[in-house]
């Protein structure tokens, strides 16, 4: 297998190297928001960042800062408000089966972990798969992070002997009833998951008040493909495009252009409509405090502009007829500009223009995707940053098939071609 970097060595940014592998290591880092969140800061810190407290007061948000609300971080580089700001926008989270508060269950002789379906996922996607159990506890001293990376649970398929029609009528799961993991034999025992969860975040269960847990699949994300053209990984939406946005942020100058902010936000795949999402006031109130002063603020926003990156849907082989016929969209031929008149995505003509021009400095390609007019059509948090902030806003991605699977697939040099685009877009002009 050939790699899909010239060399294995990665493409190099002024001040890193950028690697598949790099992307890799991060994803399996990261089965929830939460540890999205605690490994962006520890990358940010390590490169000079320092983190705010937001219940302090700031006499000076000038330099390489950072916030970390919830599953939720931002982070910015501040010079001046001079030429405004340039703002990428990602999201944290990633559809996935999440532990209910009274999870302790059981049946015909099995204990059973009660679950809850966390935005649109592919639920067929969670089958028969190995997982594992991850996401953060809290006690009454704040919160801990835990994850378990061993094959505690499964979700088993009904045998085709018992459901002979499935190939012919399609599998219909009821969220309720037909994805409650089996993770031992036995009665229940009341409180064992929070025992389990204790355990894995180093403190004793009568510490534990509640939890924000999920399950995550074992397989390790993997380079694959005849020559190694593609990466299958869980959660390519959106962790890749917050590894691509880190990337370009980290190795934007500290010293001269416009002031550069990440925004990583939870809840999208749920609406956006949280304390943390992208609907909330965090980013317009962040942005007044790096600004100084709602004076300095608003004819910052009049020079800024704005990136929401999100996977983009390539064109699948065998559903070429599900694809605008003259939009169709491949891997490996550089990022995806989403349109659409609706607003579902918040491109216009201006912000197009502005990162095909980015595109084009960073020396990639670039693909504009249209959805077809007889399908709806997914969203973003491109058109809430858009509507929060009032700044021109471009909603764009990595082409990827398998949106919201657990197992998902992209390009293995699409997210690279991606950093690089939004490195460039980061001293875009407006
Ligand atoms: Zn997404």
């Amino acid at each position: 297998m050939k790699s899909p970097v010239d060399d294995g060595a990665g493409v190099a940014l002024d001040a890193q190297v950028l690697s598949i592998e790099d992307l890799i290591s991060f994803i399996d880092a990261c089965p929830t928001p939460f540890h999205v969140v605690d490994r962006s800061a520890a990358m940010l810190r390590l490169a000079g960042f320092t983190q705010m407290d937001e219940a302090a007061d700031w006499s000076d948000a000038a330099g390489s800062r950072f916030v970390c609300r919830g599953g939720s971080l931002v982070a910015w580089r501040h010079r001046s408000c001079d030429e405004g700001f340039r703002i990428i926008g990602a999201h944290t989270d990633s559809p996935n089966l999440r532990i209910t508060p009274q999870p302790d269950t059981g049946q015909a002789g099995y204990r059973q972990l009660g679950v809850e379906v966390y935005g649109g996922a592919l639920l067929n996607s969670w089958l028969d798969r190995d997982l594992g159990v991850a996401g953060r506890v809290a006690t009454s001293s704040g919160t801990r992070l835990f994850r378990i990376d061993q094959p505690l649970l499964r979700v088993p398929q009904l045998a085709i002997h018992l459901d002979r029609e499935v190939s012919q009528k399609g599998l219909l799961l009821n969220p309720q009833n037909h994805l409650t993991p089996v993770w031992g034999l036995g009665l229940r025992t009341l409180g064992e998951f929070a025992e389990v969860a204790a355990e894995a975040a180093g403190i004793s269960s009568n510490e534990v008040l509640a939890w924000d847990a999920m399950l995550h699949d074992l397989t390790p994300s993997t380079v694959a493909g005849i020559d190694g053209e593609f990466l299958h990984a869980p959660r390519i939406d959106n962790q890749v495009s917050c590894w691509a946005g880190l990337q370009a942020l980290l190795d934007s100058p500290a010293a001269a252009g416009p002031s550069a902010v990440l925004c990583l936000f939870d809840h999208e795949e749920v609406g956006s409509v949280s304390a943390q999402g992208a609907t909330s006031a965090l980013l317009p109130t962040l942005l007044e405090r790096i600004a100084g002063t709602r004076d300095a603020l608003h004819p910052a926003l009049a020079r800024s502009l704005c990136l929401s990156a999100d996977g983009a849907h390539a064109t699948h082989p065998n559903y070429p007829e599900r694809h605008e016929p003259d939009h169709y969209i491949a891997m490996g031929e550089g990022p995806v500009i989403k349109r659409n008149a609706n607003q579902r995505y918040a491109t216009d003509a201006v912000g197009e223009a502005a990162f095909a021009t980015a595109c084009e400095k960073a020396g990639v390609g670039h693909q504009v995707y249209s959805h077809r007019g007889d399908m709806p059509c997914g969203s973003t948090i491109g058109p809430f940053a858009a509507s929060t902030t009032g700044v021109t806003t471009v909603d764009a991605g990595v082409a990827q098939l398998s949106m919201h699977s657990a197992r998902e697939m992209c390009g293995a040099r699409d997210p690279l071609d991606f950093a690089l685009a939004l490195r460039e877009f980061l001293s875009a002009a407006t």
